[in-house]
Parts: structure tokens; C-alpha cells; sequence
């Protein structure tokens, strides 16, 4: 059986944190601080817990926030959304807790005294961030100029000691129940199939919520957040 996590796997086992921020890149699709420290916090988990994760829901990983931060998590820990050994909760802090079924966790927090950190070490970035992101008010070059600075610094907080960033944590976690499987229902009205845990009966007739009406969750930039569907 071949294992397709052979590559980051052998640079986590040489600790070439370099080379394990350049493939969570190909996933993220630029490099950011916040994307360092998640492969960062990452890496040391997997290493604490010696725990290599084959996306069968063994491992888990648990992030509190949705920011670039939780992809270099996913990258290092083969945790992902969709091998659902992912589990969001949404509270918005830059921490994750790695976790096997059969032992204590760890969770890792980036500190408070990091936003300093970046500031005093990268005067510029830091107003250019607050320029394009925070107000929003960056000219072309200035996002150009940004997204170059974030490269260098994803690169160069590797230098800087972990225990500067982190604290971390021995937790007892609890675990969820691995992921049920669900049967399939077909749509009376657009005929698309879906979970059965996701259909209603309305008119004794099978829909979707889509069709039938009701509120569903969504993960968008802002979090959880409830929808509701108007019927047809
Ligand atoms: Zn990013
Ligand atoms: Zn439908």
C-alpha cells in the first residue's frame, strides 16, 4: 500500500519545517505568518504525540479558529475537513489541540505577546497589514508589497523559538464518535441525492432543506452561521 503523505511525513521525521510550509503553500495558496505558526504548532503535536494520521478519523485534530492559521494545520497533521478528523469549534482563537482516541492531547495557543512579537520585528509588515487588511485602504502595489513581506516572514518567524510563540498543553479531550454513515434519500422535488439526516418529510413527500424549507449551518469567513431556506 502506497502512502501519499510519504513527502511531508520523511521532512516532519527531519524537522525540515521549511520544506513542510512550502507544501501547506500549494494547499493555502500564498505564505503568511499565520500559516508559519499553524505548521509550526502542527508539527510539534505530531511530534509530541508521535501521532502520523492516515485520515481514517484515528488522529484528530481540533482548531478554534478558521484563518489561515487552521491550513498549515491540516497540512502537517493530515487532518483535514474532508476525512472528517477535522473538528471545528468555532471560538475564534489561533489554537488547535491535537488528539489519538486512545490518549491525552495536546493543544497548542499562539500567545498574546505574538502580535508585539510581529510588530516590533517587522515594523513595516505590520503597517502594511494594517493598511490592506485591516482598513482596507491598500493601493495594488501596497497588496503586492504586502503578500512579498508575508513570504519573508512566514519563512523567517522559524527563527524565533517556539516557546516564544506557544504555550502548550497536555489536554484530555473529549472525542466525538467516529463519523456515521449515513444512507442516501433522493429529493422528491430536485431529485439531487442527499444524507438522510439532512431530509425532511413534507407533504409526505421526501425533500431536501434546500426545497422543503428550514435552517442549516454554514462555515463562512465569519464563523458558524444559521441559514434558513425559504420553502418553495
Ligand atoms: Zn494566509
Ligand atoms: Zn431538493
Amino acid at each position: 500500500m502506497s502512502n501519499p503523505r510519504d513527502d511531508i511525513e520523511t521532512m516532519i521525521d527531519s524537522d525540515n519545517l521549511e520544506g513542510i510550509i512550502r507544501k501547506a503553500g500549494e494547499l493555502h495558496g500564498h505564505f503568511c505568518p499565520l500559516l508559519s505558526l499553524g505548521v509550526r504548532a502542527g508539527y510539534l503535536a505530531v511530534k509530541k504525540l508521535q501521532s502520523k494520521a492516515k485520515g481514517m478519523e484515528k488522529v484528530l485534530a481540533i482548531v478554534e479558529t478558521n484563518s489561515c492559521f487552521s491550513d498549515g494545520v491540516q497540512m502537517v497533521t493530515g487532518c483535514t475537513f474532508g476525512n472528517n478528523s477535522l473538528i471545528y469549534e468555532d471560538l475564534g482563537k489561533t489554537a488547535f489541540t491535537l488528539t489519538r482516541r486512545d490518549e491525552k492531547g495536546m493543544r497548542i495557543v499562539v500567545k498574546p505577546e505574538f502580535g508585539h512579537l510581529l510588530k516590533e520585528r517587522y515594523p513595516q509588515y505590520s503597517k502594511l497589514l494594517e493598511k490592506v487588511i485591516t482598513q482596507r485602504k491598500g493601493s495594488e502595489q501596497e497588496k503586492i508589497e504586502m503578500m512579498e513581506f508575508g513570504e519573508k516572514v512566514c519563512f523567517d518567524l522559524l527563527k524565533i523559538e517556539a516557546g516564544k510563540i506557544f504555550k502548550m498543553e497536555r489536554v484530555e479531550v473529549e472525542i466525538p464518535l467516529y463519523a456515521p454513515i449515513f444512507e442516501s434519500v433522493i429529493c422528491s422535488q430536485c431529485k439531487e441525492s442527499l444524507m438522510k439526516s439532512r431530509a425532511m418529510v413534507k407533504n409526505g413527500k421526501i425533500m431536501c432543506i434546500t426545497c422543503g424549507g428550514g435552517k442549516y449551518y454554514q462555515l463562512d469567513g465569519g464563523g458558524i452561521t444559521e441559514i434558513e431556506e425559504e420553502d418553495d
